[in-house]
């Protein structure tokens, strides 16, 4: 296995908790469905329970892991970063000094606001290293802890952070990991990154409108792509919002499964899922995309034409991915 990719936050724009009248109104469902056979035992009934029913999505915003071994790369800090921050402290990652590699794509408030509530920060043993091609970043980085937005201002933080600037479309070695930014298309400069170890690849996908679609249009920018193991891609609405909140910066999932299908990437999950999507909503986009490449499918075999076969779904926080 060359690395794993996990899906700390896959909401899009705001953290989106469920309400506690929705977590009790599926309570009463799950038992009431329970009840009715008595027979199948606890596990067996959850394992069995719809997606929709069974754990959703996750509202948290922003942020994956990518790691192999010991090396570890985390792309975005949005709130999914918090619980990322809990995870190392139970294993004992501030017990002797260590370097975290954080990347940013862009700074929009669902990218940027678990920063502030990462341990490692405030821990005198630790290095935080911080990239981005934009140039503000150690900027907006010290706004973000300035009064009245944050109690603690950045110079009281304990940990030494250390900021990059990365260049456009440049690879650069990071711990064992080799990384390059390739612009995506969004309201401000976003940038994707292609995550490559042991011939493996990881395209990070969001936030992107994607209104480059073809590979003239894309220009460089299409090495983003190209022959991807596997690519998070931004899906915050259906085709038909898509149209209706055109220039709002974001994608939906038909339009990846042409640009994966085309590039020759082998798993799609689609994330930035828009704060206001329930979890049904969620599992109906995933029935729409279902119909749309079964239709596009068909079209080609008519044609003449194979489809390459592509695993796809939605992404949801706390998923693992192996490459
Ligand atoms: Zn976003
Ligand atoms: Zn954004």
């Amino acid at each position: 296995m060359a690395f794993t990719v996990k899906f700390w936050g896959v909401r899009g724009s705001l953290p989106s908790p469920q309400h506690p009248s929705k977590q009790e109104a599926r309570l009463r469902h799950v038992l009431e469905r329970f009840a009715m056979d008595p027979k199948v035992n606890a596990k067996d009934f959850v394992d069995q329970l719809p997606k929709e029913i069974k754990n959703g999505y996750g509202g948290n915003t922003a942020c994956v892991e990518v790691t192999s071994g010991s090396n570890r790369l985390i792309i975005d800090a949005g709130s999914g970063l918090r619980e990322l921050g809990e995870e190392l402290m139970r294993n004992g990652y501030a017990k002797e000094p260590r370097d975290t590699h954080l990347f940013f794509t862009h700074f929009h408030w669902d990218h940027l606001i678990g920063l502030p509530f990462f341990t490692p920060i405030f821990l005198t043993n630790q290095a935080v290293h911080l990239y981005a091609v934009q140039a503000d970043l150690e900027n907006v980085i010290r706004t973000v802890f300035k009064k009245p937005f944050f109690p603690v201002p950045f110079e009281q933080l304990q940990s030494q952070i250390i900021f990059h600037k990365l260049e456009p479309r440049k690879k650069q070695r990071i711990q064992d990991f080799d990384i390059t930014p390739y612009q995506l298309d969004h309201p401000d400069p976003c940038w994707g990154y292609r995550i490559e170890r042991k011939g493996k690849v990881y395209a990070h996908c969001v936030d992107s409108e994607a209104t480059r679609v073809t590979r003239e249009d894309l220009g460089l920018d299409a090495g983003l792509y190209e022959n991807a193991d596997l690519m998070l891609f931004d899906a915050q609405y259906t085709m038909m919002e898509a149209v209706e909140k055109m220039n709002w910066g974001h994608s939906a999932a038909p339009i990846g499964l042409d640009i994966a299908l085309r590039e020759n990437i082998k798993r799609v999950f689609f994330a930035h899922h828009d704060p206001g999507a329930t979890d049904e909503k969620i599992v109906d986009a995933e029935r729409q995309t279902r119909e749309y490449l079964n239709a596009y499918t068909e079209q080609q075999r008519r044609a003449g034409k194979q489809v390459r076969e592509i695993e796809w779904g939605f992404a949801h926080e706390g998923q693992e991915v192996s490459l």
